[in-house]
């Protein structure tokens, strides 16, 4: 099974350049220096799937070829991930679009945008169909299976993906040791770590370095990257060579030869 990983965006929650700062980052002419807002699109047995949907999706499909979404994760319902829902809309052209997260999450969707919902939905709105899903249970989105895996985002319980030896994980703090397993035997990474200062409710860059090593996971990218996450170019000097800042429009390509077989706790 082959996997193909864009990464749409990189940055943190408030994107980078920040508004109204001037720091050496946020001023950077590299353009792997301008990040939108974390998610990525993985193209899979034929089908694409969208992981997060932030306020920056309606720019990030601009740059993408027009098909549809077989399934859009959502990891948890904070606005950098679930602020681009409504620029789903010209993707019903082909259908309603399938979205999934967990109970919370969609409790949220629904109150977010209550008019593309129930009996008083606007006219225009997207047809959205929302689906509930959870930690460790498996989704089949045709012949691929998902396997959602639970990290804490602070206090937060929210969630991470598998697929194949691929694995997502995006504002964690902790991993749970439940989840270790849904972490072994992986060919590709990719993980947040925001900055080199500890923060309440997301790793490091050293805690995610630390991370990837332990799981020894032989390529892993780093997202959600804070303007204070330092330049670009300056992380390659200090990062080892199979971990890498990723980078808005990134394609990762692996090949996975091992099917994943989650141990029953
Ligand atoms: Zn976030
Ligand atoms: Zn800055
Ligand atoms: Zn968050």
């Amino acid at each position: 099974m082959d996997i193909k990983i864009k990464l749409l965006g990189t940055g943190t929650s408030s994107g980078v350049p920040l508004i109204g700062c001037s720091c050496n980052v946020c001023s950077s002419t590299d353009c792997r220096d301008r990040r939108y807002r974390s998610s990525a699109l993985i193209e899979v047995d034929g089908k694409r799937i969208l992981i997060d949907c932030g306020p920056d999706f309606r720019e990030q499909m601009l740059q993408e070829t027009f098909l549809p979404f077989d399934a859009v994760l959502l990891t948890h319902e904070h606005y950098d991930h679930v602020g681009g829902l409504d620029d789903l809309r010209p993707f019903c052209v082909f259908g309603a679009v399938n979205i999934y997260g967990e109970g919370p999450c969609i409790k949220h969707i629904e109150q977010r945008i209550p008019y593309c919902f129930g009996e008083h939905k606007y006219p225009s709105a997207p047809s959205l169909v929302l689906h509930e899903i959870e930690p460790f249970k498996v989704l089949e989105i045709g012949n691929v299976k998902i396997f959602p895996f639970r990290v804490m985002h602070g206090q937060m319980p929210i969630l991470g993906f598998r697929i194949g030896q691929f694995a997502y994980i995006t504002d964690m703090k902790k991993l749970p040791s439940e989840s270790r397993p849904y972490l072994e035997d992986l060919k590709c990474l990719v993980v947040n770590g925001l900055r080199h200062k500890p923060h309440p409710t997301h790793q490091t860059i050293e805690d995610a370095v630390e991370l990837i090593n332990d799981l020894d996971v032989p390529e892993a990218r780093l997202i959600h990257l804070a303007h204070s996450a330092g330049l670009h170019a300056d992380s390659e000097n200090y990062l080892p060579p199979h971990i890498k800042f990723g980078y808005d429009g990134e394609e990762i390509n692996i090949q996975c030869d091992a099917d994943f077989i989650p141990v029953q706790s």
